[in-house]
C-alpha cells in the first residue's frame, strides 16, 4: 500500500494541530509509524487519500454499527440541516430519541443529552455525588470515561490510598475523590468500601470493558458489586458508552441482567454525530437543573441534526433486533478464524469477545484486568497492526482499544480478513 499522500497531510496537520490530530490515539504513537488520512467511506470499507481500499474494524471506535455513510442516517441529517442546523430552543426530536432510547434501555425514565461521553460520564458523576451528598467515587484501573479531570486517575501506592493524577493538570484535590479499584476483583472493591464507609457517591464501570481490549466481568464480580452498591447507598453506574445500543437494544444492563442506578451513553446513540446522554430514574433525574439543584448545560445539547442521526440509527436498532445476534455471529466467525490462524503460528495469545466487541492479547495468561492486559507483548502487537494495515485491514492502533464489527462486514470480508493474518509473519 502507498501512503504517500497521507504522510504528506500529517505533516502539513502538524504544524497546526498539537501532534497532527484531535484525538492522541489516531496519532498511532502506540504502534510506530504515521496514521492513514481519510477521505471517505462506505459500509464496511474505508477508502484513504492515497486510494487505498481497507476493511475497517473500528466503526470510528463504535457509532457506526450499521457501516459508514448509512443511507437512513445520512438522509435524516441532510434533510434535517436543510432547515437549520441549531436554534437554542427546544425541538420535537429531541423529545422523540428521548422516548425511543427510554423504551429501548431498562431502568431509566428520563435522558439528558450532552455533546459526547466524556460529557455524559462527567455529569453522570456530578449528579451522583449531588443526589448522595458524598464527593468519593471508585473507577476501575484500566476503565475509560472519558478525559475529564475525575477519571484520568492512576493507582497510587499502597492498596487502599487514594489515586494521583496520570496527566499533568489534574489537581491532587481532584484525585484524592477518584478511589482505584481492580477490575474483576470484588474483594478490592468491598475493602475500597469500607475503609471509605459512607463516603462514596458511586462506582461508575464500564460493564464489559473495552478500553483495556475487550474483557468481561465474571457473574460473581457484577453481581456482587451491584449488591455492595445497594447495601451501602452506593449509586452504581454504567458507562455504556460503548457497550449501550451495540450489545444490544438494551445495551450491558439487558445482557447481565443487571440494573445500574445511572448510565451513560455516547457512541452508537449519535451515530456518528457528537452525542453522549445519562439517564436515570426519575427520583435521581430530577436533581438535575432545572428540576432540581446539580447544574449541567450546553449550547449545542440535543442539537437538531445529532437527534436526528441518533434518531436514525436506533430506529433501525430497535425496529431490527436480529442486528445484534448478526453481529454476534460475524464476531464469532472473525474469532475462530483468527484463532485458527494464530494456532499455527505458535505464538501465546487471548482472544476476548463479547457481542460484537472483540480484541486479540500476545500473552499466554487470561486477560481479566489492567495488569494482565498490559501484560501482551507490544513488539508483536506492533507487527500485527502493521501487517494487517499493509494487508487491507484497519485494527485498531492500540493493544488497549476493543473491535467495533459493524453490521456492514460480509462473511467475505472476514474471509479477506483471516486470510490476511494467516500470510502474516508475527
Ligand atoms: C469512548 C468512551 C468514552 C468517551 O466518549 P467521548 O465521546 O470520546 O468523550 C467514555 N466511556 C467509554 C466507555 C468510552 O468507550
Amino acid at each position: 500500500m502507498i501512503y504517500k499522500r497521507s504522510s504528506a497531510l500529517f505533516n502539513e496537520a502538524k504544524k497546526y494541530i498539537p501532534g497532527g490530530v484531535n484525538s492522541p490515539v489516531r496519532a498511532f504513537n502506540a504502534v510506530g509509524g504515521e496514521p492513514i488520512f481519510v477521505k471517505e467511506a462506505k459500509g464496511a470499507y474505508l477508502y484513504d487519500e492515497d486510494g487505498n481500499k481497507i476493511i475497517d474494524y473500528i466503526a470510528s471506535w463504535g457509532p457506526l454499527i450499521l457501516g459508514h455513510a448509512y443511507d437512513p442516517v445520512i438522509n435524516a441529517v441532510i434533510e434535517k440541516a436543510k432547515k437549520g442546523t441549531s436554534f437554542g430552543m427546544p425541538t420535537e426530536i429531541e423529545t422523540e430519541l428521548a422516548k425511543l432510547a427510554v423504551s429501548m434501555v431498562p431502568n431509566i425514565d428520563k435522558i439528558r443529552f450532552v455533546n459526547s461521553g466524556t460529557e455524559a460520564c462527567m455529569s453522570a458523576v456530578r449528579l451522583a455525588r449531588g443526589f448522595t451528598g458524598k464527593d468519593k467515587i471508585i473507577k476501575f484501573a484500566g476503565c475509560y470515561h472519558g478525559h475529564s479531570d475525575s477519571f484520568l486517575i492512576q493507582a497510587g501506592s499502597g492498596a487502599v490510598t487514594f489515586g494521583s493524577p496520570n496527566s499533568p493538570g489534574v489537581t491532587q484535590g481532584t484525585a484524592k475523590d477518584t478511589l482505584l479499584a481492580n477490575y474483576n476483583d470484588l474483594a478490592n472493591v468491598t475493602s475500597l468500601v469500607e475503609a471509605n464507609k459512607g463516603e462514596i457517591a458511586a462506582i461508575i464501570i464500564e460493564p464489559v470493558a473495552g478500553n483495556m481490549g475487550c474483557i468481561i466481568p465474571s457473574k460473581e464480580f457484577i453481581t456482587g458489586l451491584r449488591e455492595l452498591c445497594t447495601k451501602e447507598g452506593i449509586l452504581l453506574i454504567f458507562d455504556e458508552v460503548m457497550t449501550g445500543f451495540r450489545l444490544g437494544r438494551g445495551g450491558a444492563q439487558e445482557i447481565l441482567g443487571i440494573d445500574a442506578d445511572i448510565v451513560t451513553f455516547g457512541k452508537v446513540i449519535g451515530g456518528g454525530l457528537p452525542v453522549g446522554a445519562f439517564a436515570a430514574r426519575n427520583e435521581i433525574m430530577d436533581y438535575l437543573a432545572p428540576n432540581g439543584p446539580v447544574y449541567q448545560a450546553g449550547t449545542l445539547s440535543g442539537n437538531p441534526l445529532a437527534m436526528s442521526a441518533g434518531l436514525a440509527m436506533l430506529t433501525e436498532l430497535n425496529n431490527n433486533p436480529d442486528i445484534f445476534r448478526s453481529l454476534a455471529d460475524k464476531t464469532e466467525y472473525l474469532h475462530k478464524g483468527l484463532k485458527k490462524a494464530l494456532d499455527k503460528k505458535g505464538i501465546a495469545y487471548q482472544i476476548n469477545r463479547f457481542g460484537s466487541m472483540i480484541s486479540v492479547h500476545f500473552t499466554d495468561e487470561p486477560v481479566v484486568d489492567f495488569a494482565t492486559s498490559a501484560k501482551g507483548n507490544n513488539d508483536t502487537f506492533k507487527k500485527y497492526f502493521h501487517g494487517m494495515l499493509s494487508k487491507g485491514v484497519y485494527l485498531p492502533p492500540s493493544a488497549f482499544e476493543s473491535y467495533f464489527l459493524n453490521d456492514a462486514l460480509s462473511y467475505k470480508d472476514l474471509d479477506d480478513t483471516i486470510a490476511a493474518l494467516e500470510d502474516l509473519e508475527l
